[in-house]
């Protein structure tokens, strides 16, 4: 739900936020899109390999501006990272163009 904005202040809610606290320290944290990375060795455990993933998601702290968190869990590896829109922008642009190499050599 969005705040009223306006004025020099962050609004309270961002429009994609998620989340249902909207308490004074409220974390606005948007819908997560997983990806399973079937490339990335996996982890071998009692139920089987639990393959590494890629959790995005929207989110903005308190009295922050809005950044698109990635969070990494390919063991051993284990990271959170948070760019900007531009450089989330960025970052898809710059996979596209790999891709397109892999996919279309000629192209
Ligand atoms: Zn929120």
């Amino acid at each position: 739900m969005a705040g009223a904005g306006g004025g020099g202040g962050v609004s309270r809610c961002e429009a994609w936020c998620a989340g249902d606290d909207y308490g004074e320290d409220h974390t606005c944290v948007g819908d997560f899109a997983e990806l399973e990375l079937t490339a990335q060795p996996g982890e071998v455990s009692d139920d089987g390999v639990i393959l590494g993933r890629l959790c995005v998601a929207n989110r903005r702290r308190p009295n922050s501006a809005p950044l698109v968190g990635i969070g990494i869990e390919a063991a051993p590896y284990s990271a959170d990272l948070v760019l900007t829109s531009a450089e989330a922008r960025r970052l898809a642009a710059i996979l596209v163009e790999c891709a397109e190499k892999i996919d279309n050599p000629l192209f």
